[in-house]
């Protein structure tokens, strides 16, 4: 067998199953995703492999190995290995319900969204030589930065609609063009999103959120109408009426990509950054149909509330205080961080603003200044054992009372001092008691 490598960076361990593979009689390929962004020169992580071998074969192949999808893909020693498959009838605008299996690697590639997605590298068997197969010409569009479908594409994207935002997500990751041809079939068809399912869309989506510049992507959605159906909120962000509101989603998008910018650059800070200017309610749509988890979705929502008040140097340290008290402490280095962004895409002078509030901030956190219930010196328990207030909502209102006093002044946060005005706060509540009826009384 002669011993030919791949014109590209891979491991000997993937290049053993292809061995296996040949050895035994069988055709087998690198392809997709994989071979692209090698022959871009990016570092692959995610090897798929292409065989005329069928499943069972391949579990016999490779002891271990186990199914990874209904489909018949094989997971063995951390590859994805696919028996060739050739295309079949689509119903509904998504992939096929089954497959039929292919003993040939042209007809695999033939079935393949982008021409740079269907480019393989392997042989026909073991005496075959080694070789690039690429009967669609993704080389020469790896080479002109074009995104372009395998065939007819309006044929391809009405066949299968998870591929408009394959089309979108690639070319935005890249950075390539999307061939004219390819573009106006996007557009042609980018209503067809909606017989994506919810779970797909979510994926797509978050896996543009990750990307450097996942503004690229949300335009590219945005140009080919893609995004009117994938999230009608970002969308009418930018219609509707005039150059305002085309302003929202501008500006939503500045503040995403400087979000990415960011050394955290989380999904959490990223959402937080584009839907700012969406209400509540809103945004929580959008996440819903991110699939984003009820938890992070309250983060979020947190965050962007917290982040809409706008800081002036006039507050003083308790406004700060106070200011902090607000935001749950896992939550602070986010919303710093989505305030920067906000700054940043605004002007010079919100930035510097921004900076001497994450100066004062962490001044108050080195000073561990007392912002919760939970730091003050006394608690609900000094209340009812050392002043004998009886188990009542009195309890709170009292501690909530002294929190505002020791985040106005953090020196009188000492037993001795939060006991004595819990007592004064104590009379007057009893006081206030006796004289009205809509104060909550004791006991
Ligand atoms: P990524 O970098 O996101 O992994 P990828 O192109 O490798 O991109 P995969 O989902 O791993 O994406 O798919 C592997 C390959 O399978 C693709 O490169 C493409 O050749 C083919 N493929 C995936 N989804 C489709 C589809 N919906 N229609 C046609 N071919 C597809
Ligand atoms: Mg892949």
């Amino acid at each position: 067998m002669a011993n030919e490598r791949p014109p590209f960076d891979v491991d000997g361990e993937v290049i053993a199953v292809l061995e296996r593979l040949w050895r035994n009689g069988h055709g087998a390929y690198l392809v997709g995703g994989g071979v692209r962004d090698a022959l871009l020169g990016l570092h692959v992580s995610d090897w798929d492999i292409a065989t005329a071998a069928r499943p069972e074969r391949i579990l016999r192949l490779f002891p271990g190995s186990t199914y990874e999808n209904r489909f018949g893909t094989v997971l063995a020693r951390g590859m994805e290995i696919t028996t060739f498959r050739r295309d079949h009838r689509y119903a509904d605008h998504r992939r096929p319900d089954s497959v039929t299996f292919s003993e040939d690697v042209y007809e695999d590639l033939a079935r393949r969204d982008l021409t740079i997605n269907a480019i393989a590298w392997g042989r026909r068997g073991p005496e075959a030589p080694a070789r690039l197969v690429d009967p669609a010409d993704g080389q020469g569009d790896l080479g002109a930065q074009l995104v372009r479908a395998v065939g007819d594409p309006s044929r391809r994207f009405d066949e299968d609609a998870l591929r408009l935002l394959r089309a979108v997500r690639i070319a935005a990751r890249l950075d390539f063009t999307i061939e004219p041809v390819t573009r106006a079939a996007i557009a042609a068809h980018a209503g067809d999103v909606e017989y994506v399912s919810e779970e797909r869309i979510g994926s797509e989506l978050r896996r543009m959120l990750d990307m450097d510049t996942p503004s690229r992507a949300f335009t590219l959605m945005r140009e080919t109408g893609i995004l009117a159906v994938a999230i009608p909120a970002l969308e009418a962000l930018a219609d509707g009426d005039g150059l305002a509101s085309e302003g929202g989603l501008a500006r939503s998008l500045a503040r995403l990509d400087a979000a990415a910018a960011t050394p955290q650059g989380d999904q959490r800070l990223a959402l937080s950054a584009l839907l700012g200017e969406l209400g509540p309610d809103e945004a929580r749509v959008v996440l819903d149909r991110l699939r984003v988890s009820s938890r992070t979705s309250d983060a979020i929502c947190t965050l962007i509330a917290s982040a809409s008040a706008d800081y002036a140097a006039t507050w003083t340290d308790a406004d700060v205080r106070r200011y902090l008290g607000g935001v749950p402490p896992e939550l602070l280095d986010d919303l710093l961080a989505l305030r920067r962004v906000r700054a940043q895409v605004q002007d010079e002078a919100a930035l510097t603003l921004e900076d001497e509030l994450g100066e004062r901030v962490r001044a108050q956190r080195d000073a561990d200044s007392p912002l919760t219930l939970s730091e003050l010196a006394i608690d609900g328990r000094d209340l009812r054992e050392t002043l004998g207030v009886p188990e009542s909502p009195a309890i709170g209102m009292i501690l909530e009372r002294l929190l505002a006093d020791v985040i106005e002044d953090p020196a009188l946060n000492t037993r001795m001092t939060l006991l004595t005005r819990a007592n004064l706060i104590l009379d007057e509540l009893v006081q206030g008691g006796r004289g009205g009826a809509d104060t909550p009384g004791i006991g």
